[in-house]
């Protein structure tokens, strides 16, 4: 009793490079139920969130009812994990439904997580628990709204079934949205293939959906360094680490993706690791732009035979656009920072900006509200979060005080209040995670009530806090 579905998809991906598919359907799972839908990210993509939400809509977004036009697909891509290389990973438990497009007349994936085993499983058990589907919903949602490029999250189904991590969890399918799902991995993997008509239609796919003023393959290379040096700048100015930047969890399209043991930094310190895999702190908060550049260097490896066919002037080429990427990154963190600190981007604040640091670092102050205080400050409603000579000095500057509020978070997905709604979510409780959805949703704007949501971390909460 498959319905109508509301719409028709595209299998561009498929079709264009069907040397990194593998033709593949979703498990079939016990009782599909909806958990939580991004009702207006729905409407963007022409899907009516009332049909999403009956059973045949459950029935298309768990990937058991295949919709016209799409073939799903598990992708293939290598990539470098912890540093170390492995030549074959893709989607262990995860499909590309297909492709549609958004109201901006975007191409959007429609991606599958926990949709059960592929070819490419490996170990794995092709599936996910309902908790780390909903930290990739909500943190997702919550990177969205404070104005970051990423992946989106369309929806998470509770399967009905079991996963035994640990212990014996409930099973979930998220639903993804992506501007593609081309990874660093990608290029890797078609290049190793050594098939360089295979890698030049991906690099022209590349350069069509995400990069189309590139007008030449070193021109691709040197917009992805500019989307990853914007990006991490990103990041690190709203104090989020990924936790996992293998060079298969780095897009070609500028957006984050591949949310795993990810967490906002509470108090400031650079040299936080959240996640319980990293030991050696590879992926830490400071150590985030370097990773990149590093994938990137990877990219540029992948892509030398598509730059010149001269070796040696391929290498030359790739190294000097990629030695953009540290100006690039620079750039765009300061004057991301004195955003923040409402000032213009030409404003004279280096020095300022590195006393700022060097003060929030040695006191640990929450990186989040230490800009709202500062702010607050401003107006003479809180006390000074910095020493006197600084903050006159800041004052002198003329600082737009409304402007900081409009780029410093009040709510984050703090890492309590995730941990809080997922094991409530765990337990077949959703209403903490719709709630905190909801705040992270408007991050900027106070409202009353939320004091909760903005306090930060009980210290003995963030005392070894860790991520799976
Ligand atoms: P990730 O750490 O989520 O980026 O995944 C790294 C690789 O492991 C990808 O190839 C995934 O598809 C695969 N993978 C992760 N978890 C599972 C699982 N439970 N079953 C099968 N493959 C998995
Ligand atoms: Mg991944
Ligand atoms: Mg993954």
């Amino acid at each position: 009793d498959i319905a109508a579905p509301p719409i028709t998809f595209g299998n561009r991906f498929a079709q264009e490079l069907p040397e990194l598919t593998v033709s593949w359907r979703a498990e079939k799972f016990p009782e599909p139920r909806l958990l939580v839908l991004d009702e207006t990210l729905a409407r963007d993509l022409g899907l009516d969130p009332g049909w999403l939400a009956s059973a045949e809509g459950v029935r298309l977004l768990i990937g058991e009812s295949v919709p016209p036009g799409a073939q799903p697909v598990a992708q293939a891509y290598a990539g470098h994990q912890f540093g170390g290389y492995s030549p074959r990973l893709g989607d262990g438990r995860a499909l590309l439904l297909g492709e549609l497009t958004d109201s901006a007349g975007g191409l959007r994936d429609v991606h599958l997580k926990g949709s059960g085993r592929t070819p490419f499983a490996r170990g794995g058990d092709g599936l996910a628990a309902v908790g780390p589907m909903l930290r990739e919903y909500v943190i997702s949602r919550a990177m969205h709204a404070l104005g970051i490029p990423t992946t989106r999250s369309l929806a998470v189904i509770g399967t009905g079934g079991t996963v035994y991590r640990e212990t014996a969890l409930p099973g979930a399918v998220l639903v993804r949205v992506a501007a593609s799902h081309l990874r660093v991995g990608s290029f890797q993997y078609a290049r190793a293939i050594g098939d360089p008509d295979l890698l030049r239609r991906l690099a022209d796919h590349a350069i069509a959906r995400h990069h189309p003023d590139a007008d030449s393959y070193l021109g691709l290379f040197e917009a992805v360094v500019t989307a990853q040096a914007s990006l991490i700048a990103r990041w690190m100015l709203v104090g989020f680490i990924h936790g996992v930047m293998n060079t298969d969890n780095m897009t070609i399209s500028g957006e984050t993706i591949d949310y795993g043991p990810c967490a906002f930094l509470d108090a400031f310190d650079p040299a936080t690791v959240y996640s319980s895999i990293d030991h050696a702190g590879r992926y830490s908060y400071r150590n985030q732009p370097i990773i990149a550049e590093w994938n990137l260097a990877r990219l540029a490896e992948a892509l030398l035979p598509l730059i010149h066919d001269d070796k040696e002037q391929a290498v030359a080429l790739a190294t000097s656009a990629l030695e953009r990427f540290r100006p690039q990154y620079q750039q765009a963190w300061v004057s991301g920072m004195l955003a923040k600190l409402g000032l213009p981007a030409d404003a004279d604040g280096g020095e300022l900006i590195d006393e700022m640091v060097a003060a929030m670092q040695a006191a640990k102050v929450d990186h989040t509200s230490f800009f709202r205080e500062l702010a607050a400050a401003g107006r003479g409603s809180a006390p000074a979060p910095m020493a006197d000579g600084w903050m006159a000095r800041w004052r002198a500057l003329g600082p737009d005080l409304d402007a900081m509020d409009r780029v410093n978070p009040i709510f984050i997905p703090r890492n309590h209040l995730v941990e809080e709604a997922l094991a409530a979510a765990t337990a077949g409780d959703l209403e903490p995670v719709n709630r905190l959805v909801e705040v992270v949703s408007a991050p900027f704007s106070e409202r009353p009530g939320l004091e909760r949501y903005a306090e930060p971390a009980p210290r003995e909460f963030c005392d070894g806090f860790q991520t799976f």
